[in-house]
């Protein structure tokens, strides 16, 4: 399909079915194209057009808008979350009374705060009919799936070939309703779940839609690769099998709660033995074991070791103790030192701490 016939395709459908009452459909000017846009960013249809119709109620103009309080501003944008927004708007307006003129190149938009290559392609095309690209989220979908773009949209790569497909489709003419249309067409029909592919416009021409592979574009955000730490876990048990236990600091990770002496590596575990004269009769290590919190991966190692000493030759910490099966149920542990207990205690039927 050519861009010509793509673009014939979407404006006959957005004359026919396109939504043209939203608010900043209405009065069109520069000012309210670019807060439509900024409010829009994130955030759903619904939830603006009432913001916006109280917002454009408060401050009618640009003008009104830069000579407002800070705070009124903020009192208008409350519930919409995001408030980097709605200062960069508050910014950007006295900017351009500054300026004498609301800027209408896309350099001259996106050197004020917050205004993106995305939102300016909006202002420019919506409020100036001069034809610039867009992509915004429903956008990039759409591109994602007509053209089968594969890669996360956030990889620049990615990002790279969706504006230069969005740049190719733009047409000269009629680009404020051709604009409009590529926006309604992400938010109406090709949605994220459950696209109505048998009413696209497009859809004889649609890569994803012809390879029945809408629904893996657009790729979704990889996971986060998490980095890892390594620890040793001290498990020292006496001729009692009883294990030693320490009362973790109140904050940071399992924050009061009991755990085996932490090490970052085996040598400083066994330094810490040494420096305590215990009694080693007889050492060794686990195989390492995983445990994943929300910012790193915990690769820790049992470092078992029986010791012939009591309790008072062990260490001066008082938030410490000898652990024995009773008391299980009476002590707040990390789940993974649980775990570990509970192993320990099935290995020590079979003769293991012995
Ligand atoms: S055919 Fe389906 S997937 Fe393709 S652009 Fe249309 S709605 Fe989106």
């Amino acid at each position: 399909m050519t861009p010509a016939k793509f673009q014939h395709c979407l404006l006959t459908w957005f004359d026919q079915y396109g939504r043209k009452n939203l608010p900043w459909q209405q009065d069109i000017s520069p000012y309210r194209v670019w807060l439509s846009e900024t409010m829009l960013q994130q955030t759903q249809v619904t939830t603006v057009i009432p913001y916006f119709l109280a917002f454009t109620t408060k401050f009618p103009t640009l003008e009104h808008l830069a000579i407002a309080d800070i705070d009124e501003v903020l009192k208008h944008w409350a519930g919409l979350g995001y408030y980097a927004r709605a200062r960069n708007l508050h910014k950007a307006a006295q900017r351009i009374v500054e300026l004498g003129y609301f800027p209408d190149t896309l350099e001259g938009l996106m050197a004020l705060p917050g205004i993106g290559q995305s939102t300016a392609g909006a202002v420019l095309s919506i409020a100036f009919h001069n034809s610039h690209p867009i992509l915004d989220g429903n956008v990039k979908r759409v591109l994602a799936r007509f053209y089968a773009i594969s890669g996360w949209p956030g990889d620049s790569q990615v990002n790279k070939a969706l504006w230069a497909a969005s740049a190719e489709l733009t047409p000269i003419y009629r680009v404020a309703d051709y604009t409009q249309a590529i926006m309604d067409l992400g938010a109406t029909l090709c949605t994220r779940s459950k696209p109505l592919c048998q009413s696209c416009p497009v859809a004889d021409a649609c890569q994803a839609n012809k390879n029945g592979t809408v629904s893996v574009y657009p790729t979704p955000k990889p996971p986060k690769t998490l980095p890892s730490k390594q620890s040793v876990w001290l498990v020292l048990y006496d001729a009692n099998q009883q294990i030693w236990l320490e009362k973790r600091p109140p904050t940071g990770i399992w924050g009061g709660l009991w755990s085996f002496p932490e090490f970052a590596t085996l040598a400083e575990a066994e330094d810490w033995c040494i420096s305590r004269n215990l009694h080693i009769k007889r050492q060794y290590t686990l195989a390492s074991k995983r445990h994943t919190f929300s910012h790193y991966h915990l690769d820790y190692t049992p470092l078992i070791v029986h010791v012939e000493n009591l309790t008072n030759n062990v260490m001066e910490a008082n938030q410490s103790l000898w652990y024995n099966n009773a008391q299980i149920s009476g002590l707040g542990l990390a789940a993974p030192v649980k775990t570990l207990l509970q192993q320990l205690n099935i290995k020590n039927h079979q003769g293991f701490l012995s």
